[in-house]
């Protein structure tokens, strides 16, 4: 189970990472889109790291911790990935409205009202090639380890490694949404950028959650 505090460590945390990987980010994005996937997340990254101080002075219930993120999402990021993110966000916020904390059950069910609200909004499914290939195995896994009685690391873990291998499975398909299925069969062979975001922050929450020791 966990609260505000870890909440606001992680976000940290993957803000960070983000950071980090702008340019492998950029990179990936370059292969199949228009370059900007590192940059767009950054610039996210940042401000979100920016306002951390308030968002943890100014809010008590993690729902509205995610709102304000998801916010951030869909007002500072250009592109697709703005409003795509910002819409995870959000609905995770909703599926938490009203907790202050959240059970590894409670975190596997606002993951995936954000997924649904990924897939809705980008009318996008597993094996386009999106973020959704890290997100639906992700959910999976994670629904998985709950069921287990798994503790949040040991969720999370699930969550990253599936993640991780969907972001190997996007290598091998063929984009169907977004910039890169402009490139038709071309786009093969190329990492999807949004699925690796995705991978980040799962790996991200779970780094911390070992390390607070928050079952
Ligand atoms: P843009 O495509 O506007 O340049 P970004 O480069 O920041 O935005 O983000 C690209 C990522 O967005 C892709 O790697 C993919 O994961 C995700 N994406 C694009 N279109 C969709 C969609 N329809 N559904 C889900 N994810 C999508
Ligand atoms: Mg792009």
């Amino acid at each position: 189970m966990f609260g505000k505090e870890y909440m606001l460590a992680a976000l940290e945390t993957i803000c960070r990472d983000i950071i980090e990987h702008e340019e492998e980010l950029n990179r990936l994005d370059n292969a199949i889109g228009d370059g900007d996937h590192g940059t767009n997340m950054a610039r996210f990254s940042r401000i979100v790291l920016q306002e951390l101080p308030k968002l943890a002075a100014d809010n008590e219930q993690l729902g509205e911790i995610f709102h304000q993120v998801g916010m951030r999402c869909i007002n500072e990021i250009g592109g697709s990935a703005g409003p795509l993110f910002g819409t995870f966000f959000l609905r995770a916020g909703m599926a938490s409205m009203g907790k202050t904390v959240l059970t590894p059950a409670d975190w596997t069910m606002a993951f995936d009202a954000g997924t649904m609200g990924v897939s809705l909004l980008g009318k996008s499914s597993e094996g386009d090639k999106t973020m959704l290939d890290a997100m639906f195995p992700a959910g999976r896994a994670m629904q998985k380890a709950v069921g287990k009685g798994g503790s949040l690391p040991e969720v999370l873990a699930a969550g990253a490694e599936a993640a991780e291998n969907g972001v190997l499975y996007t290598k091998t398909i063929q984009a169907n949404k977004g910039r890169a299925s402009y490139l038709g069969s071309r786009s093969i062979g190329h990492q999807d950028p949004g699925a690796t975001t995705i991978m980040l922050l799962l790996q991200s929450m779970h780094k911390v959650a070992v390390k607070m020791e928050v079952d």
